[in-house]
């Protein structure tokens, strides 16, 4: 189905004439990008695959050739970086190129850029402005109101009662949301960003929302503008502690499929939230084209989906399991990454589906021609930090066995997040989340004990993670009380 695309692209032929492949940039550093990187590294329509800055793990692993002095805050050398080397398309990770404009700037020069352009970043940019998206184009999300006043704020608070949501409008690195439990929290929220500016400018207006019941899940679609394909459901972890304890964090493991979200519940999605959203966009001039990444309430008391933000880019470590899940799809007949990676020349012959086709085929509105095919098994990420986070932290202290911990067993990959080299080679940590480690299996039992065992395996005291990724879909899962038999 994606052969039409391969035609234009200059895939090798099935007659085996080598011909030109495509040379991709990915923007980032993080486990994300290195994901994406493997994932694009293994796409039979790519050639080379960069990565700006790139961290000492994407290097080592060989999934791309860092360049780590580009400054990709900065557009005029991201173009000029991509002339040079030939680059024909640009995956953008993180948010803050979006932001800056870095998608609007590069499809100026004639580069197709997967992201979508500072405009559409607002879905994730600015509350309020989805939000008001959402009111115009009838798409379920909590009841709100927006304040720039904190007295007001507080009336409403009063009137609406406790639990009640506080959050600032813009971007806040994942600080911004407080779920009150009672009136004086509530009024603490508003204080500190109205009063106080804890935030700067990202909360000089609250969003107060109501507060919704239910169990989360993430839900990712690939979009280019008009049409949007989905992608397969992940629960997330966001919590530091077992049994979902403790402060926020950027992620602490993910798996996939999320059973929570059913195939009726992913139509339901599609139909009530995401294809709206895309239409929405579109009518307000502004298309979106990218990843939207949407966190789901399904609400206990109605049972149904409701949005709760917006992403504008795959979430990490969501992305890490979306993507093994992927590769293992396109490698089916191959029982192990091994074999895959030794004999990529071979399975380019049998590839059905092209990480690097379907970005491209978005970047050029192409999107109604795709199908993505997955796995029927299931996969796990487990995120390791360094001891303290989210909070203080020590950096530079030494991870061994990534190697060994890698061999573990068939489908098992290291992604590093935050991770680089000391003088004498050892890899060390450089960040609060540093390691996630996946693995694949033929259900979700099976990816759990698979990246557990590679978990274990790693040598690194000043590290940690919690044991109970995965609890909400197997039930009752503690993983000491397996680990006799897991070892
Ligand atoms: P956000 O950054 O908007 O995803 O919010 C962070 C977390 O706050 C979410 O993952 C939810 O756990 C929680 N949250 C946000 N909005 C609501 C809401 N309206 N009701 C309940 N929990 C919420």
């Amino acid at each position: 189905h994606l052969s039409f695309l391969s035609l234009s692209l200059g895939v090798p032929s099935r007659s085996g004439a080598q011909e030109r492949r495509l040379v991709v940039l990915v923007i980032g550093s993080g486990g994300r990008e290195h994901a994406l990187c493997y994932a694009l590294k293994r796409s039979p329509s790519c050639g080379e695959v960069f990565c700006a800055p790139g961290n000492a793990g994407i290097a080592h692993s060989g999934d791309a050739t860092c360049i780590s002095d580009l400054n990709i805050l900065d557009n005029v050398a991201v173009i000029s970086c991509c002339h040079t080397r030939g680059v024909e398309l640009v995956v953008v990770g993180p948010e803050a190129p979006l932001v800056a404009g870095l998608v609007d700037d590069l499809t100026k020069a004639g580069i197709p850029t997967f992201g979508p352009s500072a405009a559409a970043a607002a879905l994730e940019g600015s509350k309020d402005f989805t939000k008001k998206l959402c009111d115009k184009y009838g798409i379920p999300t909590a009841k709100y109101k927006t304040f720039a006043d904190p007295l007001e704020a507080k009336e409403y608070v009063k009137e609406q009662g406790t639990p009640i949501v506080v959050k600032a409008d813009g971007l806040a690195a994942g600080k911004g949301v407080i779920v009150a439990m009672n009136i004086q929290e509530a009024f603490d929220a508003i204080d500190s960003m109205l009063v106080a500016n804890t935030f700067g400018s990202a909360g000089s207006r609250v969003i107060i929302e109501e507060y919704l019941e239910g169990e989360e899940a993430s839900f990712f679609a690939l979009v280019d503008g008009e049409t949007a394909l989905p992608l397969e459901s992940a629960q997330d972890h966001k919590r530091v502690g077992d049994g979902d304890t403790g402060p926020n964090t950027g992620g602490m493991g993910a798996y996939s499929p999320a059973p929570v979200l059913t195939s009726e519940l992913q139509s339901l999605v599609m139909e009530s939230i995401i294809h709206p959203t895309v239409k929405g966009m579109a009518a307000e001039g502004c298309k979106f084209v990218g990843v939207l990444y949407a966190g789901i309430m399904i609400e206990e008391k109605s049972g149904l989906p409701k949005l709760i933000e917006y992403n504008v880019r795959f979430g990490d470590p969501e992305c890490q399991i979306e993507l093994v899940v992927d590769v293992e799809v396109r490698f089916q007949p191959l029982p192990h990454y091994g074999v895959l990676l030794r004999q990529n020349h071979v399975l380019m012959m049998r590839l059905q589906s092209d990480l690097a086709q379907a970005l491209l085929a978005a970047c050029r509105g192409e999107l109604g021609r795709v199908s993505l095919s997955w796995s029927a098994g299931s996969a796990m990420v487990i995120v390791m930090a360094s001891n303290g986070y989210p909070g203080s932290y020590e950096m530079g202290t030494i991870v061994k066995n990534l190697e060994e911990a890698e061999l573990i067993g068939p489908m098992v990959k290291i992604f590093h997040a935050g991770t680089a080299l000391d003088s004498e080679g050892n890899f060390i940590a450089n960040g609060g989340r540093v390691l996630g480690i996946a693995a694949e299996g033929k259900d979700l039992a099976e990816a759990r004990d698979k990246a557990y065992k590679a978990t274990e395996a790693i040598d690194w005291p000043e590290g940690f993670f919690r044991r109970d990724i995965g609890w909400r879909a197997l039930s009752t899962f503690s993983y000491t009380h397996r680990l006799t038999s897991l070892l």
